[in-house]
């Protein structure tokens, strides 16, 4: 199968890369300063220097490893996934246990040293490393345990969703989480987490019971329902704002680990047709019904249309389901067939860390309005188009946008379009060319995924809507200084 490039990019951070002082700095590895010191950034922006013994006392904290440039590891610590993110953190420390975590907050925290968090480091703006400052990497921490009768796992904040979707598979049983394996469950989950199981289980973030929580003051917290359900609103889409998760509990569904999938390829000559019957389909199918519509080149380079499909209920049921789809148009190219779940979520998947550099612009659609499928059937004619909808409906708008952060509950996808390439001299050229074609989608869209996007952080508070003055309140509660700042930050009220 053919992986999708458009998921394999992302994008240099307004925010992170707006710092002054990671530019500072920008052009060379944090260095070790004066004799004895190190030169790290802080969150104002102001460079400051850390003594060798507080270094030390540090790395004698941990249970994982405290890794400064010029350590041996380092080199592969401070990459992410995005080729295009090329940063310097001062220090990275590679957290073991939530132990480790707290050390290594409340370190940043006395200095107000400029701080990134990372679960599986698949930011498309690289919100997981930082120029100058710590990292916090919970890569190490990738436990999961399923407790099949209670239809529950337990997952560590570093892992992927391959490692949950293995463990929970093996009991039939399954939760929603992203397309692609080696994504972070961690990023995914506190943004909302849209995968081939929404229409029929919610967002990742609506199968939460539980998660531990790190807080700014370094305070290990539970937070659910019934301990802190402010914040445990707040987490669900207020993303990385509120503090470090160390583990999530997830409610786990009965579930088949074999279900019937594949891909139906249209030439752009049926483009409009075949968009406009996905844009039917998708609006009343089953919720065991996943259908996600690509406007790219085929895996033989044909441009046109795929439509990505899988159903997970009962084969029986599904062979009716589907006639509907394998009635339809005159397709070059149609894979639909029995497939095992593990496989499925390993379709798109790009290497963990990817040398090429990707940009994305996205945005939620409410309706595939004629002018919207217009625009898009034309842009299935361009060879060089790499869209992807995501859809987005079913389960995800059983819940009220009030009831978590998570406010964009009544949509039917989450469009996105990207670009990608090898070289650093073409970063300006791409990106522009993103954001030319995206300035002609932008009208059709309301709002946006605030995992996958280029963030203007002028945009935050309209994005959260109604749920903003809230977050915004909680935020000045728990994280006052706003230590927590490289994601789609929302800034303390
Ligand atoms: C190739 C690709 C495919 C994708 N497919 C999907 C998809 O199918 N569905 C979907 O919903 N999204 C998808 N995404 C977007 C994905 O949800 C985000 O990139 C998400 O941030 C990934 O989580 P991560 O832990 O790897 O992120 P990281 O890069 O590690 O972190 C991203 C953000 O999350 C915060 N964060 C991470 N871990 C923690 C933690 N433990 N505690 C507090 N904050 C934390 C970071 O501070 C940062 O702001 C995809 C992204 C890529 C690159």
């Amino acid at each position: 199968m053919r992986r999708r490039d458009f998921f394999r990019m992302g994008l240099l951070s307004g925010a992170a890369a707006a710092l002054p002082a990671t530019r500072l700095i920008a052009a060379e590895p944090a260095s070790k300063g004066a004799p004895g010191e190190l030169r790290a950034i802080k969150l104002s922006g102001a460079e400051t220097s850390i003594e060798a013994a507080a270094i030390r006392e540090l790395r004698a904290s941990l249970k994982g490893q405290l890794l400064l440039a010029g350590d041996a590891e380092y080199e592969s610590a401070r990459r992410i996934w995005n080729g295009m993110i090329d940063r310097h953190p001062a220090l990275i420390a590679r957290c073991a246990a939530t132990t480790d975590v707290v050390h290594a907050l409340t370190f940043a925290r006395e200095r107000e040293l400029l701080l990134a968090v990372r679960g599986g480091g698949h930011s498309f703006p690289g919100y997981s490393s930082c120029e100058g400052g710590l990292v916090i990497d919970l890569s190490p921490m990738r436990n999961v345990s399923v407790d099949a009768n209670a239809a529950t796992a337990r997952v560590a904040a570093g892992a992927w969703g391959a490692h949950v979707d293995a463990a929970t598979v093996r009991h039939a049983l399954a939760t929603t989480l992203g397309q692609i394996s080696n994504t972070g469950v961690a990023g995914l989950t506190l943004g909302g987490g849209f995968g081939w199981l929404s229409r029929r289980f919610g967002l990742a973030c609506d199968n939460l019971l539980a998660v531990e929580l790190v807080t700014a003051d370094g305070k290990v917290r539970r937070v659910s329902d019934k301990d802190e359900p402010d914040l445990f609103w707040a987490i669900r889409g207020g993303g990385g704002n509120f503090g470090v998760a160390t583990s999530f509990d997830y409610r786990l569904h009965p579930f088949n680990p074999t279900v019937l999938a594949g891909h139906i390829d249209f030439p752009a000559a049926q483009a409009r047709e075949a968009i406009e019957f996905y844009a039917d389909l998708i609006t009343h199918a089953p919720r065991e019904l996943s259908v996600d519509l690509s406007i790219a080149p085929n895996e033989d380079k044909v441009p046109g249309v795929q439509l990505y499909i899988v159903y997970s209920g009962d084969a029986k049921s599904g062979a009716q389901v589907l006639e509907p789809l394998r009635r339809f148009g005159k397709p070059i190219k149609s894979t639909i067939a029995p497939t095992k779940y593990l496989a499925v979520q390993t379709w798109f998947d790009p290497p963990p860390v990817d040398p090429r550099h990707h940009y994305l612009k996205g945005g939620f659609v409410r309706e595939y309005s004629p002018e919207l499928i217009r625009r898009l059937a034309e842009l299935a004619a361009d060879a060089r188009t790499d869209m992807y909808c995501q859809n987005a409906n079913g389960a995800v708008a059983d819940v009220a946008p009030s009831a978590t952060a998570f406010s964009h509950r009544n949509v039917i996808a989450n469009m996105m379009l990207a670009q990608t390439w090898d070289e650093t001299s073409h970063d300006e050229a791409g990106r522009a060319a993103v954001r030319a074609t995206w300035s002609t989608l932008a009208p059709y869209t309301d709002g946006y995924y605030v995992n996958l996007n280029d963030i203007d952080p002028k945009s935050t508070d309209s994005n959260y809507g109604a749920n903003f003055a809230r977050l915004a309140a909680l935020k000045k509660q728990y994280d006052p200084t706003n230590l927590f700042r490289l994601n789609a930050n929302i800034k303390p009220a």
